[in-house]
Formats: C-alpha cells, structure tokens, sequence
C-alpha cells in the first residue's frame, strides 16, 4: 500500500520481541497506520519526542527501562493515547499501567481485530477531544498547505516536509501571523500537558527555516518574536 507518511496515523510499537513487531508491524501497515518500531524503553522515549506518534502501544516487559516507566514518562508530557500489553494471566499488570497512566490494554496473545478496534477507539476520543479542523487551503504570502492532505508549497513548489515540520507550520499558518510561544507549540504539536523543553520547538523551527527561507540567517517568513515565540509573516 502507499502510504503518504505525512497523513497516515502513526502508531509506536514497544516491544522488545521481533517476531512480535513484525507481526504489529504487517498488521497496522495493512490497517494504513505508518508503523514506528522501538526496542526498548529509551528507544522509545527519544523516538517519540521526534516522530509524535498518535497512539503508543507499550509491551510492560521490556529489558532496561520498565514499560510501566515508560508509560510514566510519556504520560507525565504528553497526552498521546496509550496501550500497554501485559501477559493474558496478569491482572496486576492491567492495574499498574492504568494507573501508570495508560488509556487501555490488551493482553498477549491478542487478536489482532480487537487490537485493530482498541487503536481506532483511541484516534476517535482524541479527535473527538480535540475537534479536528479539515480546511481545505490555508495560505500565508507565498506559503500554502493542505491539511487535508498534509502538503505544503512556497511559491506554488512542493515543500518537502516531516510530519512534526508540517505540523508546526499548520499550527503558526492557522494563527494567523500571531506569535506562538514555544509551550504553545509544545501543547499543541507534541501534545505536553505540561511545560516541556523549548529547545526541541527551536531545532524544529531551525530546521524549517532552512527548508521555507531564502536565507534561513534572514528568516522572512518564520520569524523570531523575541521574549515571546516565533510567528509567520506573509
Ligand atoms: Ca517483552
């Protein structure tokens, strides 16, 4: 199936077996999710401060870091649903992680339709949560996009952007050319609750810029708001 990486949901496996990835893995790419796969519990924090996945689905047993603190860590900035995975003789595993944080569980072995309908259960409650926008065209000067269809243009070209880069062009285009804050940006792109580190919303824009500037030094466009956060000029 092709995918466009940029539109598809994206879910995070967490799981240390192989055979069990690859088998995650075949299922939710024929569902149409874009699949990221970790290994391990420091795997799978750091991947997900750079891919923003929309759902996470965390094996408890992992080697090094504990699921359980996976899920903690996750939850404590960002809302991003969660599903652990705990042995089907575990009941003491399904507490733990709902009170770790976690928003469901299913439990090995799993059917893969019942995972299928956990998944779709949790991208509903957030949509729902969030009221989704769906404008068509949204422009600013020269810069277009299309939610719809996650594509962005300059000058009527292609922009070749990633999923976090687009979306924090949608986020600062929406606005309107008013300033976002960095922990604007945090909440509403990679979703922290709480006040989270700026300096991955700096990284990002300076990626960006590189990709939407003439000059990314003498950015015209996304500029720096200084004391306050970054804004779109037309
Ligand atoms: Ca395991």
């Amino acid at each position: 199936m092709l995918l466009n990486r940029a539109v598809a949901k994206s879910v995070m496996v967490v799981e240390d077996e192989p055979e069990i990835r690859l088998v995650l893995r075949t299922f939710l790419e024929d569902e149409g999710y874009a699949v990221l796969e970790a290994d391990t519990g420091e795997r799978a924090l750091s991947l997900a401060l750079d891919e923003i996945p929309d759902v996470v689905l965390v094996d408890l047993r992992l080697p090094g870091i504990h699921g359980l603190d996976v899920v903690r860590s996750m939850r404590a900035t960002s809302t991003v649903p969660i599903i652990v995975v705990t042995a089907q003789a575990d009941s003491h595993d399904v507490v733990a992680g709902l009170e770790a944080g976690a928003d469901d569980y299913v439990t090995k072995p799993f059917e893969p339709k019942e995972l299928g309908a956990r998944i779709r259960a949790q991208l509903r409650r957030i949509a729902s949560e969030t009221g989704e926008q769906r404008q068509d065209v949204v422009a600013c000067g020269p810069i277009v996009i299309r939610p719809g269809t996650a594509e962005a243009f300059k000058d009527g070209e292609p922009l070749a952007l990633s999923r976090t880069e687009f979306r924090v062009l949608q986020e600062l285009i929406q606005e309107g050319g008013r300033v976002l804050s960095r922990d604007d940006l945090l909440r509403r792109v990679w979703g922290y609750g709480n006040a989270g580190d700026g300096r991955v919303v700096d990284n990002l824009i300076y990626r960006l810029r590189a990709k939407i500037e003439v000059d990314a030094a003498k950015p015209e466009h996304l500029v720096t708001v200084r004391g306050f956060g970054y804004r779109l000029k037309p």
